[in-house]
C-alpha cells in the first residue's frame, strides 16, 4: 500500500510517499509560506528535485498541488490517487487521550481538538492539514500518529510535577513528552540491531536535534522523557532554554521589564546554544566556532553535552541500569565531537567508545567496543517510516 506521510504546520507542510510494502520513499517535498505566497518543492525518487512558486492562500490548495505532483503524468509516481491508499498524519498533542495512534474520525477529531490548549501553537495547525486532506482525499483512510502516545506509560511518579494538584485536576498539567514517535522506531531498532527482545532490554535514546528529548525505554515502554507539558523542558537544545529556574522568569521581567509573551519567545527561540553562543543554533558552525577560538561556542557545546550526560545519568538511575544507549537525529546521528564528549562522562557504567566506528555519520553503527559493557550506537530516526508502519497497522 502507499501511505502519505503529512507533517503540517501553520505555514508549512512536510509530505512524504511512501510504499509500505517495500518501505521505500516514492517522492517528498515541502510545501512552504501557505497564506503568504507559497512554494512548492518536490522531488520523486530518484528524479531531479524542483521548486516552483505556487500561490497557496491555504492548505488545501498546498495538499491539492501535492496530489497533483503526486499523479503528474511527467514526475507523478502513482497513476491516480487510487493509488493511494492511506494518509497518516503527524499529530502532536493527544494529551492524556491517546495512548496510541488512531483512525480519524470525527469523534478522533473532537477529542484531539480538546488537546489543542496544551499545544496551542501545533495541534490546530496539524488539524488544518486533516481537514485539508479531508476535502480532497473523502474516500482515502487516515490515521493520526501523536508525538506524546509513546510516552502515556510513564509512571505517575514521572509525570506529575511539583505544583499544586488542583493544576492536574483542572487542566491536566502535567509532564507528557514529544518525540514519542522517533523514541518508539529507535528502541525498537536497537533491540533489533542487538538481537535482544525489545520486552526485555532498558534503553535511553537521545534523540539529539534542533529540538533535542531524552528517553528511557524500558521493557519497551516509555518510563521517562526530558521534554514536559510543552517541548521546553528537559535538555539545552538549538534555541530552547530547557530546563531552568522557574524564578528567573519575575527576575528577568523586572530588570527587563519583559511580558509573558517576550519571556516565553525568548526561552524558546533565543535561548538554547544560540542563546549562549550569541553564533548560530547550528552544531556544525558551533563547532567551527570554537576550532578558531570562540570561547562562547565552546562553551555551549560543553552546557549541551554535559546536560546530556547527566540526563543519561538520571535514566540510568530511573531505570536501575541500561542496556543500551542510541544517539539519533541531526546532531545525534552526525556529530561525533558531541557523542564522545557525552560517552567522556559515562565511564562509569563501563562504556567503552571505538574511536574509529564514531567517526561515522548518519548511519547506523555501534560505536561501542565489544567490550563496553552498555552498547552505544547511533541509529538513524524516520519518522516518515514510523507513521507509514502505524498507518498501515490500523487501517
Ligand atoms: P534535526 O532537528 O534532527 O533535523 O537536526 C538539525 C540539527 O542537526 C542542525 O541544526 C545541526 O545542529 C545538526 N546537524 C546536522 N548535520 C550535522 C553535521 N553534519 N554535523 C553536526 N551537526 C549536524
Amino acid at each position: 500500500m502507499n501511505v502519505l506521510v503529512i507533517n503540517c504546520g501553520s505555514s508549512s507542510l512536510k509530505f512524504q510517499l511512501i510504499n509500505s510494502d517495500t518501505e521505500t520513499v516514492l517522492a517528498k517535498g515541502l510545501c512552504e509560506r501557505i497564506g503568504i505566497d507559497g512554494r512548492l518543492t518536490y522531488q520523486p525518487a530518484g528524479g531531479e528535485k524542483t521548486t516552483e512558486d505556487k500561490a497557496m492562500p491555504t492548505h488545501t490548495e498546498a495538499i491539492q498541488f501535492v496530489i497533483d505532483a503526486l499523479t503528474d503524468e511527467k514526475r507523478g509516481v502513482v497513476g491516480s490517487l487510487e493509488e493511494i491508499g492511506a494518509v497518516g498524519h503527524r499529530l502532536v498533542h493527544g494529551g492524556e487521550k491517546f495512548a496510541s495512534s488512531a483512525v480519524i474520525t470525527d469523534e478522533m477529531l473532537k477529542a484531539v481538538e480538546e488537546c489543542n490548549d496544551l499545544a496551542p501553537l501545533h495541534n490546530p495547525a496539524n488539524l488544518i492539514g486533516v481537514d485539508a486532506c479531508k476535502k480532497l482525499m473523502p474516500n482515502t483512510p487516515m490515521v493520526g500518529v501523536f508525538d506524546t502516545a509513546f510516552h502515556q506509560t510513564m509512571p505517575e511518579k514521572a509525570y506529575i510535577y511539583g505544583l499544586p494538584y488542583e493544576y492536574y485536576d483542572k487542566y491536566k498539567v502535567r509532564r507528557y513528552g514529544f518525540h514519542g514517535t522517533s523514541h518508539s522506531f529507535v528502541s525498537k531498532r536497537t533491540a533489533e540491531i542487538l538481537g535482544a527482545s525489545y520486552d526485555n532490554l532498558k534503553t535511553i535514546v537521545c534523540h539529539l536535534g534542533n529540538g533535542a528529548s531524552i528517553c528511557a525505554v524500558e521493557n519497551g515502554k516509555s518510563v521517562d522523557t526530558s521534554m514536559g507539558l510543552t517541548p521546553l523542558e528537559g535538555l539545552v537544545m538549538g534555541t530552547r532554554s530547557g530546563d531552568i529556574d522557574p524564578a528567573i522568569l519575575e527576575f528577568l521581567a523586572k530588570k527587563e521589564d519583559m511580558d509573558i509573551t517576550a519571556l516565553m519567545n525568548m526561552l524558546n527561540k533565543k535561548s538554547g546554544v544560540q542563546g549562549m553562543s550569541g553564533l548560530s543554533s547550528d552544531f556544525r558552525d558551533l563547532s567551527a566556532g570554537a576550532d578558531a577560538g570562540n570561547k562562547r561556542a565552546q562553551t555551549a557545546l560543553d552546557v549541551f553535552c554535559y546536560r546530556v550526560a547527566k540526563y543519561v545519568g538520571s535514566y540510568t538511575a530511573a531505570m536501575n541500569g541500561v542496556d543500551a544507549i542510541a544517539f539519533t537525529a541531526g546532531i545525534g546521528e552526525n556529530d561525533s565531537y558531541v557523542r564522545e564528549q557525552v560517552c567522556k562522562y559515562l565511564g562509569y557504567l563501563g562504556i567503552e567508545i571505538d574511536a574509529e566506528a564514531n567517526k561515522a555519520r548518519g548511519e547506523e553503527v555501534m560505536i561501542s567496543t565489544p567490550d563496553s559493557k552498555v552498547k552505544v550506537l547511533v541509529v538513524p530516526t524516520n519518522e516518515e517510516l514510523a507513521i507509514a508502519r502505524e498507518t498501515v497497522a490500523l487501517v
